[in-house]
């Protein structure tokens, strides 16, 4: 058989581009290294739970056309995005908002609020002196003072990063949002949801009638004699792999999970709790059943599964999650693309291959708008 295009990659951006080419009339193959399809999508399901097994994934768009495109493969539902941050047990509502504001001071007001946090700005702004901060627990301070920041800011950067807010740039923060409304819903785009079933389900509808192989390792199979079998090919893997390194290794961060069964039907009452305080070491309990599972119907599901989130070094061989944005990564990724667009018939794309981070309406939205 020749297809028209080999995938390289049965993420978002492959299976959306497999879509595309088959409503096209094309044909394609689509091969994945891993053991199941969606990339970092997919879902495990534990104990009729739809378990995110590569962190959790909430979608969200303003782009009415992505979302439109998106629940006519499988309608969506209503989740919408409340982190609650836990201070050494202290409970406090995210993103900043007058709920956080009222469990912080006791106000009451947007007033009230906002008096409260101009001092503390103007006490950070003064101990400058009239210089620039210098780093980032400097900016932070300036931007929402001292309580929002060793509360619900510092030690849960620190942990992310590794390193004290004072030993991180300036840069990293450029804006705190802080909203006088009590609105704790985490995004501002108009659309927001989990494909019901999971996202499985959405792959599986992207997927549908295409040819699929798993656990097929593009450079063990097919890197060397692609073209006898495809017109084209579309590779979502990392760039810098493709070129077998060629210029170095590009860095990632990443998260490792430790995902366990709790014997209860509710263990913390919500999808995502952020620990903000240094004596816990993880960063975020994700419990997954509050994604798809709302209200009472939580308890027709005996048991939970949550995952523990710890920042962690990347080290080759490891999930690449975020690409790093740094001179030497920046440099690196444009001698690839450089490489890269020199390739005939060949079209990098996805977060892997781009090197750059994406949610996922936008790479929905990047490959609808692909010419075929
Ligand atoms: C921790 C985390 C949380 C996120 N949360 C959100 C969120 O809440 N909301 C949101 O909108 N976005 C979120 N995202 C972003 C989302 O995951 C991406 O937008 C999406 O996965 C990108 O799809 P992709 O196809 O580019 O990449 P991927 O999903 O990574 O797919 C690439 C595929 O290529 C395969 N591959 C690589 N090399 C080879 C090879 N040599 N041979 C064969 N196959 C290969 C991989 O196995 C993988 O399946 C999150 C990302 C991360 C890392």
């Amino acid at each position: 058989m020749h297809y028209d295009y080999l995938i390289v990659g049965s993420g978002l951006f492959g299976a959306t581009f497999a879509y595309r080419a088959k409503q096209a009339g094309k044909s394609c193959l689509v091969i994945d290294k891993r053991p199941h399809l969606g990339g970092n999508v997919y879902c495990e399901n534990i104990e009729g739970i739809n378990v995110h097994k590569y962190g959790a994934h909430i979608f969200h768009t303003n782009n009415k056309a992505v979302w439109d495109f998106v629940n006519s493969l499988v309608p969506f539902n209503r989740y919408t995005n409340c982190p609650v941050a836990n201070y050494h047990g202290e409970l406090y509502n995210l993103p900043f908002n007058m709920n956080t504001f009222a469990q912080l001071w006791g106000v009451r007001t947007p007033d009230e609020a906002k008096t409260k946090i101009e001092e503390q700005r103007a006490e950070a702004l003064a101990a400058l002196q009239g210089r620039e901060p210098r780093n980032l627990e400097e900016q932070a301070l300036c931007l929402v003072g001292k309580d929002i920041f060793y509360k619900l800011i510092k030690e849960y950067t620190e942990k992310q990063w590794g390193r004290d807010c004072k030993d991180l740039p300036a840069f990293i923060i450029k804006r705190l949002p802080v909203r006088f409304v009590f609105d704790n819903n985490y995004f501002n785009d108009a659309y927001q949801g989990i494909p019901i079933g999971g996202y499985n389900k959405l792959i599986a509808a992207l997927l549908e009638g295409v040819e699929v192989k798993t656990e097929c390792d593009f450079f063990k199979e097919y890197k060397d004699n692609w073209r006898e079998i495809a017109n084209q090919l579309i590779y979502t893997g990392p760039i810098d792999e493709y070129f077998d390194y060629k210029f170095g290794r590009l860095d990632w961060r990443t998260v490792s999970f430790q995902t366990r069964i709790e014997d209860t039907p509710n263990y913390q009452g919500n999808a995502v709790i952020n620990y903000t305080s240094h004596d816990v070491p993880y960063t975020r309990v994700i419990e997954h059943k509050h994604f798809e599972m709302f209200g009472q119907s939580v308890y027709d599901c005996p048991k939970t599964v949550v995952s523990e989130e710890y920042s962690t070094e990347y080290q080759p061989g490891m999930e690449q999650f975020y690409p790093v944005n740094d001179a030497r990564n920046n440099l690196l990724a444009d001698q690839y693309r450089t490489l890269a667009a020199q390739e005939i018939n060949v079209l990098f794309g996805g977060r892997l291959a781009e090197y750059k981070y994406y949610d996922m309406a936008p790479i929905i939205e990047k490959v609808l708008n692909l010419p075929l």
